[in-house]
């Protein structure tokens, strides 16, 4: 996966903050009528609840900005960022030029946006991969994000979802992202040192809860530490190993 980190870290802030804000705005503007995004709640999918709440987010966010915010658009940067991602586009200027009918150069910005449309969307979608692709990472935003959307659920009604195998793409990721430790007590689960050391698969905020089968859903813990879990509220840990030390 090629990561340029168009706008990457902003965008993070950005559903970090919309996250902890009301829930029915923050994830009442997935798609949840598209039968794909519905199903994410029951079933394990590689375009997970997080890639649905990023787009959807990123798209609104930036038709805002185009549409209300003309003076914070900067065409050379999305330019640059059209070369970078290599995703065909009609220039500012070309455009400008068969569309003369405002004074302000400004006001044609958004005019611009809607007539390419679609290489914004790929935009968009690639600044997704990559913004979903950090906060995957991030336990503490991971718990904020399914205990919204467990409110969310809760508002609108919805019955748990029902268990289900997490399958082996999920685990091997989460796997990876805990450094073979449990996510809570950091107790190695890799096999190598402790050999009685057994991997659980756990649901952040768990299915009685209104939890999601979604992969950013799950955590690695030890066993004490599941059982421990079970009977307290949903929760996770903020510490990560360094890189070296
Ligand atoms: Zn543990």
């Amino acid at each position: 996966m090629e990561l340029l980190f168009h706008r990457v870290y902003e965008m993070a802030e950005m559903m970090a903050g919309l996250v902890t804000a009301d829930c029915d705005y923050c994830f009442g503007e997935l798609d949840w009528d598209s039968p794909c995004v519905d199903r994410c709640l029951i079933a394990f999918s590689k375009t997970s609840l997080l890639g649905y709440f990023c787009f959807a987010h990123i798209a609104i966010h930036e038709r805002r900005r185009f549409r209300k915010d003309p003076e914070l658009v900067d065409v050379e940067t999305e330019h640059l960022a059209f070369e970078r991602y290599s995703i065909p586009h009609k220039r500012f200027e070309e455009f400008r030029q068969n569309f003369p009918r405002v004074e302000d150069e400004q006001d044609a910005f958004y005019p611009w946006m809607l007539d390419q449309e679609e290489a914004f969307a790929q935009l968009w979608e690639r600044m997704t991969d990559e913004v979903a692709h950090v906060l995957f990472g991030n336990r503490g935003f991971l718990l904020e994000f399914n205990l919204g959307l467990a409110e969310y659920r809760r508002r609108r009604r919805d019955r748990p979802s029902t268990r289900c195998a997490i399958p082996q793409w999920v685990k091997k990721a989460v796997y990876f992202r805990e450094n073979g430790k449990c996510a809570l007590c950091k107790k190695d689960l890799s096999g190598l040192i402790a050999l009685d050391a057994k991997q659980q698969y756990d649901h952040i905020v768990p299915l009685k809860s209104l939890g999601a089968n979604d992969p950013c859903n799950i955590q690695l813990l030890c066993r004490k530490c599941n059982l421990l879990k079970g009977a307290s509220p949903a929760r996770t840990s903020f510490i990560y190993d360094p890189w070296w030390k």
